[in-house]
């Protein structure tokens, strides 16, 4: 990965890159972001910027030794840690390491934008607890005894490091205390707020932001049809990953689905809403997630419709369904209904029962769009 593969987010690379060319490389610093922020290419991007023996203004040279063995992610100097599972319960330790790393190569060079799910998915541990374990610990306090090999830096890249054992962060703790001239940490974390706060005060932050839609749709355009991609980059709402993955879907149903179930509600037919229920419980994680972004989508097209401004950016059918549906909305209403699903995301997100969450939401819109006010 280099910092050209990563769309957007100049300043941050700007920064990054400055501190190399003038040598103020903190010795510890925490790429902060949300799910589906970027800040793991980034971390990697910033590796093979460290290791590489032609360094350009802006990039690594991506074609030197350090490159090339950078953008495999075998640089001997860099090492990573990441949270795992013994899927097979093997025994043999060796073994597992070097099946897992390459397990985590892999992954990194099909999917260098996934998350902590995707990576258990693609591990095959993705029903099992994952973790940083204390072994782990030990073993970095082993492998940083060691000069760097090829390098003038050691990188240590822990990602999710908000997974790591009690036992692991204290051990790291210990290690953040008392740097080596030549290490360099790369603390990467989806949820920053779970890591000691004696880890996070060690570390230089880096916030990482999600995307604007412009760079997600300049990034996505080249593999899409043109006529999908104003649906994807909506629906991933500035999430890389979450739009990569939506291009391997079949066209997207579910405007129309949308539809359906908003007439259901209008109508309480709750034997359509209980059926809608379980197609909605049925469904992935994503197309549950997809499904409540298109309804918020609809409440503030509908806002804006309500408005009169012309800034609506649907077209076609979902045009003719705003138009209609804001007959029905009042601004008050929309307000709540846009709380509701709100409401109702953030229980999904907490595993909440998809069927419940969903047959609760579907009554309660009921009511507000039957509500004389
Ligand atoms: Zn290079």
């Amino acid at each position: 990965m280099r910092f050209a593969d990563i769309p957007g987010l100049s300043d941050i690379k700007t920064n990054l890159v400055r501190s190399v060319h003038e040598n103020k490389i903190p010795h510890a610093q925490l790429l902060a972001g949300r799910d589906g922020s970027v800040n793991l290419p980034l971390a990697l991007a910033y590796t093979t910027f460290l290791h590489c023996q032609n360094r350009q203004a802006d990039d690594a040279c991506g074609t030197c030794a350090a490159c090339s063995k950078s953008l495999k992610y075998i640089h001997p100097d860099t090492h990573f840690v990441f949270p795992y599972s013994n899927v097979d319960n093997d025994k043999d330790e060796e073994r597992l390491k070097a099946e897992l790393l390459k397990s985590w190569r892999q992954f990194l060079t099909e999917q260098p934008f996934g998350k902590i799910e995707d990576w258990t998915a693609f591990h095959g541990s993705e029903d099992k607890q994952v973790l940083i374990s204390r072994e782990e610990s030990r073993e970095i306090i082993r492998s940083l005894a060691l000069k760097p090999f090829e390098s003038r830096f050691k990188v240590m890249l822990i990602w999710q490091p908000e997974y790591m054992h009690p036992a692991a962060a204290n051990g790291i703790l210990k290690i953040l205390e008392e740097p080596s001239s030549f290490t360099i940490f790369l603390l990467v974390s989806n949820a920053d707020e779970r890591l000691l706060p004696t880890i996070v005060s060690r570390t230089q932050r880096v916030t990482v932001p999600l995307l604007p839609d412009d760079e997600v749709k300049t990034f996505l355009a080249p593999r899409v049809d043109a006529g999908r991609l104003p649906g994807l980059v909506q629906l991933a709402e500035g999430n890389l990953n979450r739009g990569l993955q939506l291009i391997d879907r079949e066209d997207n149903p579910t405007t129309e689905k949308f539809t359906q179930w908003m007439r259901a509600c209008f109508k309480r037919d709750a034997i359509q809403l209980l059926t809608l229920a379980d197609d909605f419980h049925a469904a992935d994680k994503m197309d549950q997630r997809n499904m409540l972004t298109v309804a918020l989508t609809m409440m503030r097209e509908s806002l804006v419709h309500l408005s009169e401004a012309p800034l609506l950016r649907v077209q076609g059918n979902d045009l003719k369904f705003v138009q209609d549906f804001s007959k029905v909305l009042n601004v008050p209403k929309i307000e709540k209904a846009t709380h509701l699903l709100n409401e109702a995301y953030f229980h999904l997100e907490r595993n909440g029962s998809a069927k419940m969450i969903f047959l609760d939401l579907s009554l309660q819109l009921s009511g507000l769009l039957k509500a004389s006010r």
